[in-house]
């Protein structure tokens, strides 16, 4: 029965609920191999489990949580700050802005230099104007076009052109005179970092002195990733990071190491070949797709938000004078369900998830409670021991239900009572200021 299961779940709770350095080993451990599936470099990997090692221990735990879910909340949070905190935007000053696109060839550059277009348009309400830079390839300039009319931006070329310096100045100019307030200068890479392409990125850069220099990365080249966002930085010392090519079943690994080995934020990320595949860089969904425990830290959170400390410690107090009553017990409910999927969150709760896994729950579960309660008067809320066979019919009658269930309600509750006050003390009051993380 129910209080069998609350007691065994206490017993289970109990020595568990500080984070202590085995139950720290043990979830670091599945962190780091989570890590390095996610294509994290080895060393990012190893002194960030560092870190959180030192923040979790000693921390304490809620109730609702095992201390393991509680690390993969600090670990979250941990790779979260580490990828940036928050998402940073773009410098959008100049008269026109300049954005310059660099990467390897085949990374993404002209597809993000539409996505990009798409986006100053739709939502900055700009008027963007790309400039093909990648001048070797002919069918370079003519995919920008496509890009360029599938997002309604006007592409500027010159064929015939190999000076990317002077073509730049020139799109700048037509900018100017076209009304033009962002010009997006998409450049030709490589399949591998070479002299050439770099000095002719570098001396573009240092031509044009844009806004914003963005290097583009397909995320699936996983550690190479790494190797040759370090190569551009030497070179451009660029603003910030596009990844592409998230769509697939690639982690995003590349999105940590290469923010903890350049030191540059990440900005956009790609998640598909269409203009409308982009988005704008979130460290904590990047930390949730790494760790692919997104559930868990939800939770985690939604039970923290939900727990209130101090209605902890009156209720504590309550049970140990005996005062429990159905108003305590209404409250407890709306508690429960403002955390949300009841499903969810009972099979988190250590010990009793798995004996209720198979037990039909959801909100409705309490519709029938809830009417009984509240069908009883104030009085009968805070001594329910007036609650006698006249009160009970009225009870029934008024909350749509029978004598049955609000007898059986009754009994239910008065067992709770005394489990609670049995159990009180020590334990709960151990428990209940555990609560709040
Ligand atoms: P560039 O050489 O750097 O200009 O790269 P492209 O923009 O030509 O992109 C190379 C290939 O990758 C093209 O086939 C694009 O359609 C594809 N691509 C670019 N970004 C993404 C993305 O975010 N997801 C997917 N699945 N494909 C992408
Ligand atoms: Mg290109």
């Amino acid at each position: 029965n129910l209080s069998d299961r609350l007691e065994r779940s206490f017993k289970i709770l109990k020595g568990e609920g500080k984070i202590t350095e085995i139950n720290v080993a043990e979830t670091l451990k599945d962190v780091r191999r989570a890590l390095l599936d996610a294509d994290v470099n080895y060393k990012v990997a190893k002194s960030f489990t560092d870190t959180v090692k030192q923040k979790a221990l000693g921390m304490n735990v809620l109730t609702a949580v095992k201390p393991g879910q509680l690390m993969v909340k600090i670990v979250h949070d941990e790779l979260a700050e580490l990828m940036g905190g928050e998402a940073v935007g773009l410098n959008l000053s100049g008269r026109p802005a300049v954005i310059l696109m660099s990467g390897l060839q085949g990374s993404g550059k002209t597809t993000f230099s539409g996505k990009l277009a798409n986006m100053l348009k739709t939502k900055e309400h700009k008027n963007p104007l790309l400039v093909a830079c990648d001048v070797y390839r002919p069918a370079a300039v003519e995919q920008l076009k496509v890009v360029g009319g599938q997002v309604g931006a006007p592409v500027y070329s010159e064929p015939g052109n190999k000076n990317v310096n002077e073509i730049a100045d020139h799109a700048i100019a037509e900018a100017k005179a076209r009304g033009n307030d962002v010009v997006i200068i998409d450049t030709a890479g490589r399949l591998a970092v070479d002299e050439e392409m770099m000095d002719e990125i570098e001396s573009l850069k240092n031509h044009v002195n844009p806004d914003e220099t963005l290097f583009v990365v397909d995320s699936m080249t996983g550690q190479d990733a790494v190797n040759t966002a370090k190569e551009f930085n030497d070179r451009l010392d660029f603003n910030g990071v596009v990844l592409t090519k998230l769509d697939g079943d690639t982690r995003g690994g590349a999105a940590l190491s290469i923010r903890t080995v350049v030191t540059k934020p990440i900005k956009f990320i790609g998640t598909g070949e269409k203009m409308e595949a982009v988005d704008v860089f979130h460290p904590g969904r990047m930390a949730d797709r790494i760790l692919g425990m997104g559930d868990v830290v939800s939770l985690v959170e939604r039970a923290q938000e939900q727990f209130d400390e101090e209605e902890a410690k009156r209720l504590q107090k309550k049970i140990q004078k005996n005062q429990f009553d159905f108003n305590d017990f209404y409250n407890q409910i709306q508690q429960i369900k403002k955390m949300g999927n009841l499903k969810d969150l009972a099979s988190m709760i250590p010990g009793v998830g798995k004996a209720i896994r198979d037990v039909d729950i959801d909100d409705n579960a309490f519709k029938g409670i809830e009417a009984i309660i509240q069908s009883m008067t104030p009085k009968e809320r805070s001594h329910p021991e007036v609650l006698n066979n006249s009160r009970r019919q009225r009870i029934a009658k008024g909350s749509g239900t029978n004598l049955q269930e609000v007898n059986r309600l009754i009994k239910q509750f008065d067992q709770t009572r005394k489990m609670m006050k049995m159990v009180t003390g020590s334990k709960m009051a151990g428990m209940m200021g555990r609560m709040k993380g």
